[in-house]
C-alpha cells in the first residue's frame, strides 16, 4: 500500500551558504541527481530562492521550499516574508514548526496554525515538523506530545486542506546531535501519527500522507530508516549541505 505515497527527501540548509556557495551546491546536486521517483525539495535560506528556482526550473521531482513564512499577507512586519512572496519566487513548499523556530523564536501551536493557513491559502504545501525533547521521550510521553502538536496546529483544517500537508517527525534529541532514532523508534511514531490522522480524517487521508523522519539522517543510516513501512522519506539538515551525501540519501529508497 505504501507505494501510493509520495516519497520525499527535503534538504533544510538552515542558515548556511553565501549566495555563491548556495548556487554551487544547488548546481552540484542537480548534476548528481539522475532521474528519480523521489520528490526532492531544496529548502535554502530566503536569499537563495530566486536563483535556485532558476537552476531547478523544469526539472521533474525537484522543487523549492522555504524554511519559514509569516502568517500575514503583507504589512509592517520588519524582517518577515509572506507566503505569497515565496510563491512569487517559485517556492511550492514551506517548512513550518521546525524545533529551532519553536525554541529560538517562540513559535507555538497557535502561531503555527496561522502560518499553516497562510501557506495553504497561497498554494504552498507545508512540511510540518513535530517531535519531542529528550525528557519527554524518557518519560514515555512522546506520542501524547506529538498528538498535542498536531491537534494544536493542524487539526482545525478540513480534510482536503490537510491532504496538502507533509509531516516531518523530528525528535529534538536527534537533530544535529549525531544521535538518530532507531528505525523502530521512527516507525513506532510514524505509525502512531498515521493513526492519529486516520482517527481525525479517515483512513484514506492517513494512507496518502507522507511522513518524513528527521534527525541526523546520513548516507549510512538512511536506507534502514526509509525501509520502515511508515517512513516515507527524510528531512535532512547537516547532510543536505554536501551534494554527494544528500544525493546518496535521495537514492536510499
Ligand atoms: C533538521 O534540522 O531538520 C535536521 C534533521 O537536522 P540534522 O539532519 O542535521 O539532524
Amino acid at each position: 500500500m505504501s507505494e501510493e505515497r509520495l516519497k520525499i527527501v527535503a534538504g533544510n540548509w538552515k542558515m548556511h551558504k553565501t549566495y555563491r556557495e548556495g548556487r554551487e551546491l544547488a548546481l552540484d546536486i542537480v548534476e548528481r541527481l539522475t532521474t528519480t521517483q523521489t520528490m526532492v525539495i531544496l529548502c535554502p535560506p530566503f536569499i537563495h530562492l530566486k536563483s535556485i528556482s532558476t537552476i531547478i526550473n523544469d526539472i521533474t521531482h525537484l522543487e523549492l521550499g522555504a524554511q519559514n513564512c509569516h502568517f500575514a499577507e503583507q504589512g509592517a512586519y520588519t524582517g518577515e516574508v509572506s507566503a505569497s512572496m515565496l510563491r512569487s519566487v517559485g517556492c511550492t513548499w514551506v517548512i513550518l514548526g521546525h524545533s529551532e523556530r519553536r525554541e529560538y523564536f517562540g513559535e507555538d501551536e497557535a502561531l503555527l496554525a496561522k502560518k499553516v493557513d497562510a501557506a495553504l491559502t497561497h498554494g504552498l504545501r507545508p512540511i510540518f515538523c513535530c517531535g519531542e525533547p529528550l525528557e519527554v521521550r524518557e518519560a514515555a510521553q512522546h506520542i501524547e506530545w506529538v498528538q498535542r502538536q498536531l491537534e494544536g496546529a493542524l487539526f482545525h483544517l478540513e480534510a482536503d486542506e490537510f491532504a496538502r500537508l507533509v509531516i516531518a517527525y523530528e525528535p529534538i534529541w536527534a537533530i544535529g546531535t549525531g544521535k538518530t532514532a532507531t528505525p523502530q523508534q521512527a516507525q513506532e511514531m510514524h505509525a502512531a501519527i498515521r493513526q492519529m490522522v486516520a482517527d481525525k480524517y479517515g483512513a484514506q487521508v492517513a494512507h496518502k500522507l507522507s511522513i518524513l523522519y528527521g534527525g541526523s539522517v546520513k548516507p549510512n543510516n538512511a536506507k534502514e530508516l526509509f525501509a520502515q513501512p511508515d517512513v516515507d522519506g527524510g528531512l535532512i539538515g547537516g547532510a543536505s549541505l554536501r551534494a554527494e551525501d544528500f544525493v546518496t540519501i535521495v537514492k536510499s529508497f
